[in-house]
């Protein structure tokens, strides 16, 4: 039976994608700080531990697997990570994450590593302009990168380039543009876009109206979970290392995404735009090169995941109210 490793198991794609390696036959560790907030875990063992502590790493890398995940990070979306006061804990505790998983996995001889680095890693002077964004792979140097989060993702992308180069590991790295579905962070100050708008939304009497940060021209596209794990997993089972963009390339506005939201949700409620942490005026992937490198396209709409992930944002509503709930 093939052996998957998956580090950030607790979270949102990491959970995602042990249930897609379980249903592939996998046996599958997890590793986390905390268990998965929302379901039971699908792993066969999920071992709760902080990935910062080297020990951790070599007890999480005990044995050969056949495919190792490295998705754990000191995350979450423009409210945690453009506000400027997680910028130490972000570049520290992800680079410690990183610097231990990777020495644990060349101890070992593991054979292959994916790595999910971010669109963040996109230089902000090519992000001006929110109808005409630059996010190909090629234009991420000169690095200007406008988060710290950014910086530390193309620090560890550099970094698992080099066990390949030196160590002789092979590495497969992704650069995620903003991933959404259920059972992701909705509500204790992580939450992306897609995830805060069902919120709000679902939150709001009809006939009210909710808040958008920025003047909800500022541009992104988003893409839901499924298809994120599918291309991974075509990324790790290839022969190309990347980095390469896993993304949607359906662009829109933060504004036609709330109303795409409100739309879904069947009530009458407005947009009011306020000041707040916005990020970069716009970005799209760019997927020219995973095209022609794994051959696939990512085929869902936005409004098809937006579909399957505000029932159940409006279902966590319902049932805990619109605070944090701790998770
Ligand atoms: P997430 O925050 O839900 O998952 C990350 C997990 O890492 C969390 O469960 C967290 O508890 C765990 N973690 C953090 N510090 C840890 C530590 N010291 N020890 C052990 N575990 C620790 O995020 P996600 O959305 O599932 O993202 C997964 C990966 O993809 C991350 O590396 C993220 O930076 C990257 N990424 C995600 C997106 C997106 O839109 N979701 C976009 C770009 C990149």
């Amino acid at each position: 039976m093939k052996k998957a490793l998956v580090l950030g198991a607790g979270g949102f794609i990491g959970a995602h994608l042990v249930t897609r390696l379980k249903s592939e036959g996998f046996w599958v560790r997890g590793v986390d700080i905390k268990f998965p907030p929302y379901n039971e875990t699908n792993a066969d063992d999920f071992l709760i531990g902080d990935l910062r502590d080297p020990l951790t790493c070599s007890m999480a890398v005990d044995q050969n697997f056949d495919e190792v995940y490295q998705l754990a990070a000191d995350m979450g979306g423009a409210g945690f990570i453009f506000v400027g006061t997680n910028d130490y804990d972000i570049m520290h505790n992800s680079a410690q994450i990183n610097l231990n998983v990777i020495e644990a996995c060349r101890k070992r001889n593991l054979k292959r590593i994916f790595y999910s680095s971010s669109a963040c890693i996109y230089p902000e002077y090519n992000q001006l302009d929110p109808e005409n964004p630059e996010c190909s792979e090629e234009s991420a140097y000169p690095a200007a990168p406008d988060s710290e989060y950014g910086w530390e993702k193309l620090f560890s992308e550099r970094l698992y380039l080099t066990v390949a180069r030196n160590k002789g590991i092979d590495v497969r790295v992704a650069r995620y543009h903003n991933i959404f579905g259920p059972e992701g962070s909705w509500n204790n100050g992580r939450e992306k876009a897609p995830a805060a708008i069902c919120r709000k939304v679902a939150s709001a009497e009809s006939g009210g109206e909710i808040e958008i940060w920025g003047d909800g021209l500022q541009t992104r596209s988003f893409l839901y979970v499924d298809e994120c794990v599918e291309a991974t997993l075509r990324l790790m089972r290839s022969n190309f290392s990347g980095p390469v963009n896993i993304g949607s390339d359906e662009m829109i506005s933060i504004n036609d995404l709330a109303k795409m939201v409100i739309n879904i949700s069947n009530k009458d409620i407005k947009i009011k735009n306020i000041p707040g942490p916005t990020g970069v005026r716009g970005r799209n992937s760019e997927n020219s090169l995973f095209e022609e490198k794994l051959g696939w396209r990512v085929s869902d709409s936005l409004e098809d995941g937006i579909h399957k992930t505000y029932p159940w944002i409006l279902k966590q509503v319902q049932e805990y109210g619109d605070f944090d709930k701790d998770v």
